[in-house]
């Protein structure tokens, strides 16, 4: 079972794309390095918005936990490895 995305973080997602296509926009153009300064500053800001976020949510790290959790049961074991090996077949 999969955890609800949490709405706060996609808020905050939303709000770091529009940061990234913020200083896009500006590089794009002849950056002023003012501006560039700012939009570097905005990207900072909401980098340390969201992990403060999934740090603090139970519901963000009940969904990474679900996610480790998910990826931890797919990888065979050492044991298993050898059972995919197409250098051992005779
Ligand atoms: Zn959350």
């Amino acid at each position: 079972m999969v955890t609800p995305s949490c709405p706060r973080l996609s808020t905050l997602s939303s709000i770091l794309r529009e940061e990234y296509r913020r200083r896009s926009a500006i590089n794009a153009k002849n950056p002023d390095p003012k501006q560039v300064a700012e939009a570097e500053a905005g990207i900072r800001k909401a980098h340390e918005l969201l992990t403060a976020h999934r740090e603090d949510c139970p519901m963000c790290r009940a969904h990474e936990r679900e996610v480790a959790l998910q990826s931890y049961a797919r990888k065979p074991v050492n044991s298993e490895l050898d059972l995919f090996r197409l250098d051992r077949v005779s």
